[in-house]
């Protein structure tokens, strides 16, 4: 039997389960930050398998064998004894939370029917990634990594719009996961590096990956995300440690030339909007490499 959890009365995402999941502890941040226009339940049900799904209407599935198999990944952990108890704890919290953000990745851009360019789960990725990026936790953003660290094991998570290929588009999705982690912190990351095989000229590149992630992610889901609660506070409540300006107003379009580039009679293209500074956000903490 599902029991609903208590939720404040402007909560937008609900969650379900049979009993406290490491995603209670986040779900009110997630509602400060979130406009998810309408409720979302995200459920946690035994499935069978590993999976996670959005329905395309209203819920989330997250597959308690989920929670099992991070729940079995942390004992072995801790009975290896080379991490502290709450750096565990914090990684096994990131493995589960970067699953249901993902999926509510895919929930907000049904409901706002976000625009964006490429593959709708590289996206998801992004979106994810950004939001525990900004929970400026290494261990937790290492618990994320950890879902692409066994390619194996995912041939049928994130699958179900990937009909050919999966596991390479899993191997690109885990190095992409460790770049933007290796952009913002490359010593404490170096150890997921080498894992994960990234060659040398991608590390370069890492750096400016990891700051369009941040950088771009926002834009991209504006539409999703709740205005900043102040202009000095900035942020969107999701952490208010990890300060983030507010987006740019729109440029003005500029003036269509009369004749050029075979548009017709469409609307003007606007200029790009000039990209903000993005301000110095704290490294990751250095870690030990992770050996389980
Ligand atoms: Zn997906």
């Amino acid at each position: 039997m599902l029991v609903a959890l208590a939720q404040p009365a402007s909560a937008q995402i609900f969650i379900s389960s049979a009993g406290p999941t490491p995603l209670n502890r986040y779900v009110d941040s997630l509602n400060a930050l979130i406009e998810t226009n309408g409720p979302i339940s995200l459920v946690v049900q035994p499935c069978g398998a590993e999976n996670a799904f959005w329905d395309n209407a209203g819920r989330i599935t997250l597959c308690e064998e989920i929670i099992h198999k991070a729940s079995e990944r942390r004992s072995r952990a801790l009975a290896m004894g080379q991490l502290s108890r709450e750096s565990i704890d914090q990684t096994t919290d990131g493995e589960i939370l970067f699953v249901a953000l993902h999926e509510l990745g895919h929930a907000v851009i049904d409901r706002h029917r976000i625009a964006f360019s490429g593959r709708e789960e590289d996206v998801a990725d992004q979106w994810a990634a950004w939001l525990i990026m900004r929970l400026n936790n290494a261990p937790m953003y290492v618990g994320a990594m950890n879902f692409f660290m066994e390619p194996a094991r995912l041939l049928h998570i994130f699958g179900k719009r990937q009909l050919t290929d999966e596991h390479g588009l899993n191997i690109q999705r885990r190095a992409q996961l460790v770049c933007w982690g290796y952009g913002r912190a490359p010593a404490g990351m170096q150890p997921f590096a080498d894992h994960a095989g990234l060659s040398e000229a991608r590390r370069a590149r890492c750096a400016e990956e990891y700051q369009q992630l941040m950088r771009n992610t926002p834009e991209v889901f504006r539409a999703a995300l709740k205005a900043p609660r102040s202009r000095n506070g900035y942020g969107y409540g999701y952490n208010s440690g990890s300060a983030y300006p507010p987006p740019a107003p729109p440029p003005t379009p500029a003036p269509r030339p009369s004749r050029g580039y075979g548009y017709g009679g469409g609307p003007a293209i606007p200029e790009i909007p000039e990209i903000p500074e993005i301000p110095e956000i704290p490294p990751l903490p250095e870690l030990p490499p992770l050996r389980y």
